[in-house]
């Protein structure tokens, strides 16, 4: 086949890629140098995608509970469990709920179906969690839900603004861009974050902002700019609606305290905003996923209307979304308060809908939005549930609620890549869905490029393609007409029409150009930007009166302090990992980075609350708990907890972030509020600790603490617990080796195969050390080359000096490793730890995290002398 290229399906970015498919499921992967969007530059997760494309895990065949059936019975019973509900309970009384892992023409078919032929807008997406207050914000703004900016305008920016992103970890190739803008440019950087994360070591200012004090500090800008005279009046009053009372409503002198950030620091804030005219604001997850979401996003856009800082090179608020397609499902109508291709459910709307899908019915008002549709689901309203490319039973605020609501759903059917998921456990049929490598269609990236996602596998088993799952499933719904689509250009092509349909520059979504695009055309299609480069360039919006609204944001009164939760827990990505796991927990490499869901406590935290280092701790909210492994960090500001958001009930005991937080959402946009929960946190103390390395995976049924990852030959299971662990669960049959140690508790067990390789070892004790991971891990399936001492040791007679942990994933490089070369060849820069031994020289995700250690080991010697 040779070289495809195609997009990665991690985050917004949206990385061009290409891939060489090579014998037995591999394939080699590249970045692509003419691709706009990263011209060859991938992250860790991108460049190691090869190692998620196995069929481990595959669901390979359509199932009827625990039985394999064809794909007329499984199409059959969903198409008929969902005409059953419609007749008998109405349209309202089904839903799908979806993903931004889906192609557009997915998307399409989709909405197609529930909006324009069931007749109801109960379809959602898991872009709701990610991303829908920007959109909301959008909306009221510029009357539709437009990203202003391009990624060329970090390029040309004097200033960026990083609000509530940990761009170095969650979009590491903008990251680079940014590095690259302020080498070249001098490009000055500001991070807002209540975390001092890799991205805030960074930056020239950061500001540690108190969780939600965000809208008090953007209108705060506002206020000041005001005051010294730096309002663009002209553009104002050319191009922007004020309201009435506007400047009056945001006048409050408390909303330097709102911000929790001392004088000193917010004027050194302002000081950078006013010099430098050519400002972009990025913001991401941090600023979306609040109960004051919308009104984030708003404020972020006051500015910038108000200062003239948009439509110009260099300039503009740049909302940035997670995943690789939110942005396509935005535009098509994936989300339940849009109607479809940018239209809203205005009379008008709906008939020109109706009108060109030539549809039976119309939705007549917006659908349920995420949180909502559970809730319909577990209190009866919604008799018969989709779920496509997603795991809400991992993902969903109050996980645990959600969990219920899909057990007493009558009908759940799940499409999906993975057969076990901890949402597929609650499905009554089971479809499977082609991956990555194997799917044909479009995604847009967060500055609307639509670039191809292209084929180089054959799909394996019986798995295809979501749009021709769904719109099989719609024919059998009686719409065959509206649903005999041949290929995906030929959805394609619909949607393309559909955008330009009666549009006459109502809408800035139009895709007239790719009006009656054939197979090869869209086989051949380049990556390009609906919009162009800068959408609202020239002062005209895509509202009534054409001008752009300025909108009063809320004050709302900070919650009173629970004295059960004082803490605020705040939860987010890792590096290495994406969402729920399903892929990149099935990379070796990329569970190196961090091999346990650790929750991150400040050490005078860590102090009143008796925790140390590496102990276990209980994270509770409201409606929930879990354990997790602590770290102190004086990257958290005090009173304030981080976890990540992977970790499944398939990776882990504890560890499961979607229980904690609740089912608050933004009262507009419907987006969870992930990012400030009351918590509270409390040591755990085990009897006993340690870990196992297995080349095949024991059922973990252990009433303990664990957590798994995956290792080249195996995986390797954290452990902890309370009273007794029975060892024989744990541990396969095979030639034993076994030493203990009663004074300390200690129990080391090899188990070797009939060759003599390692198939098993297990390490356990009450008080005395364990040894580390990386060696014992590597020896699984090893041809026995290690003797018994060395296996129970848990290290080899003449060990090479311990790397520490995995920092530069690409080149297997540790924390000690790189300090080692800092201090020995007094190196000084992250280009110089690169030359010296390949760290960072490669996807450069580690790079801050290389910079960081160089100024350690720089303040180690300054102390020292
Ligand atoms: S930044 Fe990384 S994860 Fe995101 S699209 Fe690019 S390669 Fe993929």
């Amino acid at each position: 086949m040779g070289e495809v290229r195609t997009t990665c399906p991690y985050c917004g970015v949206g990385c061009g890629i290409k891939a060489v498919a090579g014998p037995g499921r591999t394939v080699t992967i590249r970045g692509d140098e003419a691709h706009p969007a990263n011209r060859g530059r991938l992250c860790s997760k991108g460049t190691h995608l090869g190692e998620t494309v196995g069929l481990d895990g595959r669901l390979l065949h359509p199932m009827i509970g625990g039985a394999r059936v064809g794909w007329d019975l499984a199409l059959n019973a969903v198409a008929s469990a969902f005409s059953d509900a419609i007749a008998r309970h109405g349209p309202d009384s089904v839903a799908f709920y979806v993903s931004g892992q889906l192609l557009t023409e997915d998307y399409y078919v989709a909405n197609k179906l529930m909006k324009g032929f069931i007749g109801s807008a109960n379809i959602d997406t898991n872009s709701r969690l990610c991303m829908a207050s920007a959109v909301a914000a959008h909306n009221r703004a510029f009357g539709e839900d437009i990203v202003p900016c391009s990624y060329s305008d970090l390029d040309e920016a004097d200033l960026i603004l990083l609000v509530g992103s940990n761009t170095a970890w969650c979009h590491p190739v903008i990251w680079q861009r940014i590095e690259a803008a302020r080498k070249q440019r001098g490009t000055k950087l500001v991070v807002i974050d209540p975390r001092r994360t890799e991205t805030a070591e960074r930056a020239d200012l950061h500001l540690p902002i108190r969780p939600d004090g965000d809208v008090a500090l953007f209108t705060a800008l506002l206020v000041e700019m005001r005051a010294r005279g730096l309002i663009d009046d002209a553009h104002l009053r050319a191009h922007v609606s004020v309201p009435e009372g506007f400047w009056n409503g945001i006048t409050r002198p408390s909303l330097a305290d709102e911000t929790g950030l001392d004088s000193d620091l917010l004027a050194r804030f302002f000081d950078l905003f006013a010099a430098h005219p050519r400002t972009v604001t990025l913001f991401s997850q941090g600023a979306n996923q609040s109960v004051e979401g919308t009104d984030k996003g708003n404020a972020i856009i006051n500015v910038h209307l108000a200062t003239g800082r948009i439509g110009k090179p260099g300039t503009g608020p740049f909302s940035i979304t997670g995943q690789p397609n939110a942005m396509g499902g935005r535009e098509v109508g994936g989300l339940a308060s849009t109607l479809a291709a940018h239209m809203d459910f205005s009379p008008e709307n709906r008939d020109r809908a109706q009108r060109f899908w030539n549809s039976p019915v119309i939705a007549p008002a917006p659908g349920l939005k995420a949180v909502d549709m559970f809730r319909a689901v577990h209190d009866g309203r919604i008799k018969a549930l989709w779920i496509i490319g997603t795991n809400p039973a991992v993902s969903m605020p109050d996980a645990g609620f959600v969990r219920e609501a899909l057990e007493r759903c009558p009908f759940v059917a799940v499409s999906d890549v993975i057969a076990d998921t901890d949402t597929a456990r609650y499905a009554h049929v089971r479809l499977p869905a082609l991956a990555w490598g194997e799917k044909d269609g479009t995604v847009t990236n967060s500055e609307r490029l639509v670039s191809r996602q292209r084929p180089f596998f054959d799909p394996p088993g019986e798995a295809r393609a979501d749009w021709n799952i769904i719109a099989d499933v719609g024919c059998r719904m009686g719409f065959s007409d509206a649903f005999s689509f041949g290929n995906p250009a030929d959805v394609f092509a619909e949607y393309a029409a559909q955008t330009a349909f009666e549009n006459d520059g109502r809408r800035v979504l139009d895709l007239s150009d790719w009006l009656g695009l054939d197979r090869a055309a869209y086989h051949a299609l380049e990556p390009r930007q609906w919009g162009g480069p800068a959408p609202l360039a020239g002062g005209r919006y895509p509202t009534p009166d054409g001008r752009a609204r300025m909108v009063l944001p809320r004050f709302p009164e900070a919650a009173a302090p629970d004295p059960d939760f004082p803490l605020c827990l705040n939860t987010g990505r890792y590096r290495d990992q994406w969402h729920t796991m399903t892929r990149t927990g099935l990379s070796p490499r990329l569970s190196r980075h961090r091999r346990e869901p650790l929750v991150e406590v400040h050490p005078l935290d860590a102090l009143t609350h008796g925790l140390t280092d590496g102990c276990i701790a209980r994270v509770s909210t409201s409606v929930g708990s879990s354990l997790y492994r602590v770290t102190i960090s004086d990257g958290q500001r005090s009173g304030e907890l981080f976890v990540p958001m992977h970790w499944t009930d398939r990776m882990s005991s504890g560890g499961r972030t979607g229980r904690l937080p609740s089912q608050a959402t933004d009262p507009l946009s419907g987006q969870p509020a992930f990012k400030n929960s009351a918590a509270a946190i409390e040591r755990w103390d085990a009897d006993w600790r340690g870990f196992l390395v297995a080349a095949d995976l024991p059922e973990m049924t252990a009433d303990c603490y664990w957590t798994r990852v995956r290792g080249e030959h195996g995986w390797l299971v954290e452990l902890a617990g309370r009273g007794a662990i029975d060892i024989e669960a744990l541990l396969p049959n095979g030639q034993r080796i076994e030493a203990q140690d009663r004074a300390r508790g200690t129990i080391r067990v090899a188990v070797r195969d009939d060759a003599g390789r390692l198939h098993a070892a297990l390490f356990l004790t009450r008080s005395g050390q364990l040894p580390p991971r990386e060696w014992i891990l590597d020896q699984l399936g090893g041809e026995g080359g290690a003797g018994g001492a060395e296996l129970l040791a848990g290290r080899p007679a003449n060990p090479a000096p311990d790397s520490g942990p995995t920092v530069c994933v690409c080149f297997d490089i540790g924390m000690f490793a790189i300090l080692r070369a800092v201090r020995e060849q007094g190196l000084t820069s992250v280009d110089a730890v690169s030359k010296a031994i390949n760290a960072g020289s490669n996807c450069g995700s580690c790079r801050p995290a290389i910079a960081r250690l160089i100024e350690d080991a720089h303040e180690e010697t300054h102390v020292a002398a």
